[in-house]
């Protein structure tokens, strides 16, 4: 059996996590602080995990240099309930405007539509290569906000600049590129995010969001658990909030802030990229369709032969490089590489990527 070090996960969500907060998890996982029970045990009432909240909220505050005037929720159901909580709170009496890169920005507009109006702007062009395309809106008109999708998770999209359209708060999905790399959130009115990709167990979203977009939406017509004041002011315990994805987020940013948070981030993220990339563009056997401008710097997908598809990914499992398997509506391979994942393993999948060649060329 292949050893927990040699294996390298890169699964696109639930994905890896840091081996230290792993073993530090399972270190205080039957007992924690010496209390004789578990953390998943406990009341979310307890100072225990108060303090554990607590220090989730201002360890991602620092790490994001989130302002004042922003405001941090934790809820359920990951990012897909954000598709729907984000047009009850926020559509007033203007249209949305959704900007169309690929799935997932499809998948929140497509539920955003069941609301209010929407506006849809491709900013997708597909061929010779995918590439995303500069914003330019020009019509007078005002939104009620504008949400976009910074990383499309997976067809390896993602904006290296924030889009400027001064047109209404800008509404961002990043669930798989928050906190890695700098970001200035007073550019946006609401950041979101699933958890189970750079920040701990599938299930939690976090929601950053402006202080004045809170009372938008009238209180008695939507579902408590939805209407993002109601979650703010019950401290986002509005129910039993998952408590272990919260203790597991806490570890996770911790650990952000030991390895110098999101400016260390991205110095890395932008090297393993980098080193992921040159390997495909090096090689005849495999080829990444995404514009260099455009290239994600969390997912790289990539096709193979599909002849030698089946076998490239049984091989790479063999050699401990896990999970390389395209999205099911996408197929081909795709390679997540999100904060946890140590440069080791993305230098031991370019040298696979080589020698696998090396068979056949
Ligand atoms: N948005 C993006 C960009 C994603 O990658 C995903 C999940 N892969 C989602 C939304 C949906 O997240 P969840 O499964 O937590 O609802």
């Amino acid at each position: 059996m292949t050893s927990a070090k040699t294996v390298y996960n890169f699964c696109s969500g639930p994905a890896m996590l840091p081996e230290t907060v792993m073993k530090q998890a399972q270190a205080e996982f039957l007992d924690y602080q010496s209390k004789g029970i578990s953390i998943m045990e406990m009341s979310h009432r307890s100072d225990e995990f108060q303090a554990i909240l607590l220090s989730a909220k201002a360890r991602l505050r620092e790490l994001m240099a989130i302002p004042e005037n922003y405001q941090i929720l934790l809820m359920q159901g990951g990012a897909s309930l954000q598709f729907s909580c984000i047009p009850l709170n926020l559509t007033g009496s203007d249209p949305a405007l959704y900007l169309d890169s690929g799935y997932w920005a499809k998948k929140a507009l497509t539920e955003a539509q069941k609301y209010g109006s929407v506006e849809v702007l491709s900013v997708l062009e597909e061929h010779p290569e995918k590439r995303l395309l500069d914003v330019s809106v020009t019509e007078s008109e005002h939104y009620s906000y504008i949400h976009y999708t910074p990383n499309e998770t997976i067809d390896g999209l993602e904006f290296h600049h924030v889009p400027s359209i001064n047109k209404g708060p800008l509404v961002a999905d990043m669930s798989s590129c928050i906190l890695s790399r700098p970001i200035e959130v007073d550019r946006f009115g609401l950041l979101y995010a699933g958890a189970q990709k750079n920040i701990g167990p599938a299930g939690l979203a976090v929601v950053i969001i402006r202080e004045d977009l809170l009372s938008r939406a009238d209180k008695t017509k939507l579902p408590r658990l939805l209407h993002y004041q109601t979650v703010l002011s019950e401290g986002s315990m509005a129910n039993t909030p998952p408590t272990f994805a919260i203790y597991l987020a806490n570890l996770v940013f911790g650990w952000l802030q030991e390895q110098g948070g999101v400016l260390e981030m991205e110095r890395l993220n932008k090297q393993k990229s980098q080193l992921l990339y040159q390997a495909l563009d090096q090689s005849v056997l495999f080829n990444n369709a995404v514009a260099t401008d455009s290239r994600s710097r969390m997912n790289v997908p990539f096709s193979i032969d599909r002849n030698l598809e089946t076998h490239f990914l049984e091989q790479a499992a063999n050699h401990g490089l896990l999970n390389l398997v395209g999205h099911r509506t996408a197929g081909g391979c795709r390679a997540s590489i999100y904060n946890a994942m140590p440069k080791e393993g993305v230098e031991k999948l370019a040298e696979f990527i080589k020698y696998f060649e090396s068979q056949y060329v």
